[in-house]
């Protein structure tokens, strides 16, 4: 006997949905998941009425749905936002000029106009070179630093008010994992808000409007609906920490599906006692961007590069960043640790 919707009680179920173990027929589905983000959109107040808005576009899963969800929601609710598709060209061969092709796709698909920026234009590096200096250890580090401020740069040549991202639960609490793993506390602090409002000249604030969507659904939701998407993974993914984290939690999901809410919840709830000291954020003295230094991590990391010491911006070593900014020359020995690329 085929099982019948929980939700109409009329058509054939084809899924269980992961979040609720429900059986759902597609279109009771789509609902579902449709309203739910929604109703994360207005409970949160993402949005203003006229803003214009930035989807983080990559090509991927995460990122295709969110720019589907938030054409689809923008006509049915009226939110009355203005959108746009915002990628990032890392510059690796392979794999994101493949996934560019998708995200052109889409461009034409949503009828959402689509601006690209590029590492090599930015910094003068593709991460195809970045790798070939600093080998296949530390290559997320650039990657991900440049990302961010590629992301703002991005959105300020196209004046969007906001930029929504297609961070999903699975990403906050594999997220929330890392940081506590790391005992990094600021960044603990900061990685489950929805929104950041804006930190400091030239941030764009952020949002993720699928917080609280699992990655299982968003999967489900694509395939359904049969959305054009690119799921191949980076070429330079090494990130093993992160990786542990993932499959611990994948593990967890297993035997109780509500562990990504509950980490998710915990780092929610959880606050820093008094007197914990936090970083002063400032702005960088060469760029402009946010800074708990003198210098930004950008900076610092393409003054490696450039100079042929990639370790500079990597691990602890702002004691020597005076000295290498001010063209100080360094010692034998301090030149011979920044150059190693076996790290
Ligand atoms: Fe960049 Fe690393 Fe992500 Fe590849 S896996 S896109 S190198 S951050
Ligand atoms: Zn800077």
């Amino acid at each position: 006997m085929p099982v019948l919707c929980s939700s109409c009680g009329n058509k054939r179920a084809v899924l269980k949905r992961p979040k609720t173990g429900h059986s759902l027929c597609k279109e009771c589905f789509f609902w579902a998941f449709e309203e739910e983000v929604h109703q994360t959109i207005v409970s949160a107040k993402l949005f203003n009425h006229g803003e214009r808005v930035g989807i983080a576009a990559s090509g991927g899963k995460d990122s295709t749905v969110l720019a589907h969800l938030m054409k689809l929601l923008n006509e049915r609710y009226n939110y009355g936002l203005e959108l746009m598709l915002l990628s990032v060209d890392e510059g690796i061969t392979g794999y994101r000029d493949d996934s560019l092709e998708t995200v052109k796709r889409n461009e034409q698909q949503y009828e959402l106009p689509l601006k690209i920026v590029s590492y090599e234009e930015l910094y003068g590096w593709t991460m195809d070179a970045i790798v070939k200096q600093v080998g296949l250890k530390n290559n997320c580090t650039f990657c991900g630093v440049f990302r961010r401020q590629a992301l703002d740069r991005g959105a300020i040549i196209l004046k969007v008010d906001k930029i929504c991202t297609g961070h999903n639960a699975d990403d906050v609490a594999e997220t929330v994992l890392m940081n506590v793993l790391r005992g990094d506390i600021a960044r603990l602090r900061r990685c489950t808000a929805i929104s950041t409002s804006s930190e400091g000249d030239g941030v764009v604030p952020r949002c993720k409007p699928l917080k609280y969507a699992y990655e299982k659904e968003i999967v489900l939701y694509a395939y359904f609906k049969k959305l054009d998407y690119f799921s191949t993974e980076c070429i330079y993914s090494p990130n093993a920490y992160r990786g542990y984290a993932r499959t611990f939690l994948k593990d967890l999901e297993s035997v109780r599906p509500s562990s990504i809410m509950d980490v998710i919840h915990s780092g929610e709830n959880l606050s820093v006692r008094e007197g914990v000291k936090m970083p002063q954020q400032g702005t960088c003295n060469r760029c402009g961007y946010i800074s708990s230094q003198a210098l930004c991590k950008s900076c610092v990391l393409l003054e490696g590069l450039n100079r042929g010491l990639p370790r500079l911006g990597i691990g602890k070593h702002h004691r020597l960043h005076d000295k290498i900014l001010s063209q100080q020359p360094l010692t034998e020995k301090e030149e011979r640790k920044l150059k190693a690329v076996d790290f």
